[in-house]
């Protein structure tokens, strides 16, 4: 699991001692299932630096750039209509990310 990598990786690098816990960044189109990945952190965090870490996820939303209202709006799927304007001219511009926002290192 790449996150447990990461997390390693900088604990290597800035020779933290443990992380207590890690905030993960999820949004609605990264394909993630928050249940699953709570699941799968808990076993592959095992062994590793990050071992009990307590996992906190923010789900963040969906946002697109309408063209046609020329405005940013939130949407649910990622082939959905404007809220607004009922068009299809927008590009998603948020809610693909699954990254690690922020890790709290043990003293
Ligand atoms: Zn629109």
């Amino acid at each position: 699991m790449s996150i447990v990598e990461s997390l390693e990786e900088s604990a290597k690098a800035n020779n933290y001692k443990g992380i207590d816990k890690v905030w993960l960044e999820i949004g609605p189109f990264s394909g993630v299932e928050v249940r699953a990945l709570e699941f799968s952190f808990d076993v592959a965090i095992r062994g590793s630096i990050a071992e009990g870490a307590e996992l906190e996820i923010i789900e963040t939303q969906a946002g697109a750039w309408c063209f046609s209202c020329d405005e940013a709006v939130v949407i649910e799927q990622r082939y959905d209509p404007c809220p607004k304007c009922g068009g299809h001219q927008l590009t998603v511009t948020g809610g693909e990310e699954l990254k690690i926002k922020q890790i709290s290192i043990k003293e």
